[in-house]
């Protein structure tokens, strides 16, 4: 998630420019800690501006999902177009 849209009660992190936010709660929290961190960095560099909103959720959940499983944790996420689909659904509203 980029700029904490989305409903409050569910929303588990978010990043804002350089900023990330993290539930402490959350058991993935690392693994969003990198997707929200990989928003933060685009944001630095200048690339998240270049970028559409499915383009720089793709490199989100791609380095999040390649995080867990370097850690050998599943993910529901075995393909690319998995994870499209899921973004199109999820973020059809941006
Ligand atoms: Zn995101």
């Amino acid at each position: 998630m980029l700029g904490g849209r989305g409903r409050t009660d569910i929303v588990r992190a978010f990043a804002w420019e350089e900023r990330i936010y993290l539930r402490t709660q959350s058991p993935w929290i690392v693994g969003e800690a990198v997707h929200e961190g990989t928003h933060a960095l685009d944001y630095n560099s200048g690339l998240l501006a270049t970028l559409s909103v499915l383009q720089y959720e793709k490199r989100a959940w791609f380095y999040e999902h390649t995080f867990y499983r370097w850690n050998g944790a599943s993910t529901h996420f075995d393909r690319i177009d998995y994870v499209v689909n899921f973004i199109r659904q999820a973020y059809r509203a941006y």
